[in-house]
């Protein structure tokens, strides 16, 4: 190999690859490749202004949030009273879950029903997990879930325990 080649290879492997991203205003998740990352993601720590394109928008998740609508809500009813603290962490432990797996799935609120709760989340299929796992947890409960499409296009699911 003669010196020109060995300073092109030299050159041409010191060129880092720019990246097109998009990065939320809000809560700074960034967009690659049709997947959402965290903020403290490696991708997320590796970008470069200079070097790579950022684009700065809101992303669906908070978008969602800022409208206040929802893909997903989970009403679950008729808990028994010992078991509300229970349910509650079983509900925030799946939602931390699937958000560490995509950031984009949220819960968004937690509400206080007549007869238990309502819980809102920016994905559909995260009801239907959150909902699933509550009642391998807490039977006997039934559950029934359906997409919605009024006000908006969601996804209800609900649990209902039989006490
Ligand atoms: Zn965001």
């Amino acid at each position: 190999m003669n010196v020109t080649t060995e300073k092109k290879r030299i050159k041409k492997t010191n060129k880092k690859p720019t990246k097109c991203v998009s990065v939320c205003l809000d809560c700074k998740n960034v967009h690659y490749k049709n997947i959402w990352y965290a903020p403290d993601s490696r991708l997320a720590l590796l970008l470069d202004e200079k070097k790579d394109t950022i684009r700065y928008r809101l992303c669906p998740a908070c978008e969602m949030e800022k409208e206040g609508h929802y893909e997903g809500v989970l009403y679950i009813k008729n808990i028994p009273s010992d078991l509300y603290d229970h349910v509650i962490s079983a509900v925030l432990h799946e939602a931390v879950k699937d958000y560490v797996e995509n950031p984009q799935h949220r819960l968004l609120d937690f509400y206080d029903t007549e007869d238990g709760y309502k819980v809102t989340t920016t994905a559909a299929t995260m009801v239907c997990r959150i909902g699933e796992k509550l009642k391998s947890e807490f039977s006997p409960c039934v559950m029934h879930s359906a997409y919605q499409h009024e006000p908006f296009s969601m996804q209800v699911t609900k649990l209902t325990f039989l006490n």
